[in-house]
C-alpha cells in the first residue's frame, strides 16, 4: 500500500489564509515542509481519504488525474475535509469524463444528505454514494475498510477508518480526540501498520475534538499495550494547526524520541 499525504494542516491551512501570527510568519519565511495545505491523502492511485478545498491544488503539485480517483472516503462534513462544492465540478460542462468513470463516495449521513441534496449523485458527475455507520465494514474491490467513531463534532457521526489493502493495514485517525472506548474495542481484534494521527494541537494537550502530541503519544502507547501495534507499526502526525507552533523540524525533534514521524505535504511511504 502506497499512502501519499496531500495536505497535513488543520482548517485554516499553515500558514493560515487570513494569519499574521508568528509561527505563520516564521512557516511563510521558512517554507518547504513548512508549508502545509487541508488535510488529505492518497492511496496507491485509486482511493482518495477527505476532499478539501485545496484538492485542486493537489492534483496540480502530484500529478493526479481526480477523473481516475475510483473512491473517495470522507470522515465528517468540516469544510477541511468535505468541500461539496467542487464535487459539482465532475459534470459537464467543466468536466468531460471519458468512458464511465464511477466515483464512489463513502461518508457519514451528514455527507451523503448534503450530495443527494444538492443533486451531485447521478449520471451527469458519475458519483454514486454511500453511508456508512460507525463500525460498519465494507469490502471496496480490493480494500476493507472499517468505520470507527470518532470523537469530534457533536451531533454528527464522525468517522476515523481502517483501511485494508493486500494484507496491509493503515488506521486514519483524523479528526477525533482520544478514541472512544468504542473504538478501542473494535481496534482491540486488529492489527495495524501505519497508524496517521490527529495532531491538531501540536505541543499541547486538548480534552476531545482534536489531539495534540500528548494524546497521541498515550495512543501509541495503549496501541502497543493493547497489541493492535508493535514495534514495525508505523506512527505518523498529521493534521496541524499553527496554534501549536512548532515548525517541521522542530516536530521532528520533539516527536522522535516517541517513534512518530511528523507528515508533511508530499510525504509517501510505501507499506
Ligand atoms: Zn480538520
Ligand atoms: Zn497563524
Ligand atoms: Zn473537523
Amino acid at each position: 500500500m502506497r499512502i501519499t499525504f496531500l495536505g497535513t494542516a488543520a482548517a485554516e491551512g499553515w500558514p493560515a489564509l487570513f494569519c499574521e501570527c508568528r509561527a505563520c510568519q516564521r512557516a511563510r519565511e521558512k517554507g518547504g515542509k513548512n508549508i502545509r495545505s487541508r488535510s488529505s491523502a492518497l492511496i496507491n492511485n485509486d482511493l482518495l481519504i477527505d476532499f478539501p478545498p485545496d484538492t485542486y491544488m493537489h492534483t496540480i503539485s502530484n500529478g493526479i488525474f481526480l477523473s481516475r480517483i475510483k473512491y473517495l472516503l470522507i470522515t465528517h462534513s468540516h469544510q477541511d475535509h468535505f468541500y461539496l462544492e467542487d464535487l459539482a465540478l465532475r459534470a459537464p460542462p467543466f468536466a468531460h469524463i471519458e468512458g464511465k468513470k464511477i466515483l464512489r463516495i463513502f461518508g457519514n449521513q451528514s455527507v451523503v444528505g448534503r450530495i443527494k441534496n444538492h443533486r451531485l449523485e447521478g449520471d451527469k458527475t458519475m458519483i454514486e454514494c454511500r453511508v456508512l455507520r460507525s463500525f460498519e465494514e465494507v469490502k471496496i474491490e480490493e480494500y476493507r475498510v472499517l468505520a470507527l467513531r470518532a470523537d469530534h463534532q457533536e451531533g454528527e457521526e464522525c468517522l476515523i477508518y481502517l483501511v485494508n489493502n493486500k494484507g496491509k493495514t493503515l488506521l486514519w485517525g483524523t479528526d477525533t480526540g482520544f478514541f472512544p472506548e468504542d473504538a478501542w474495542a473494535a481496534l482491540k481484534k486488529r492489527k495495524v501498520d501505519i497508524a496517521v494521527l490527529d495532531t491538531t494541537s501540536g505541543p499541547h494537550s486538548t480534552p476531545g475534538y482534536h489531539m495534540g502530541i500528548p494524546e497521541i503519544i498515550k495512543v501509541r502507547e495503549k496501541m502497543i499495550k493493547e497489541g493492535v501495534a508493535d514495534g514495525k507499526t508505523l506512527f505518523i502526525a498529521t493534521h496541524f494547526s499553527h496554534n501549536g507552533g512548532l515548525l517541521h523540524e522542530e516536530l521532528e525533534e520533539v516527536l522522535q524520541p516517541y517513534g512518530i514521524i511528523p507528515a508533511y505535504d508530499g510525504f509517501q511511504i510505501n507499506i
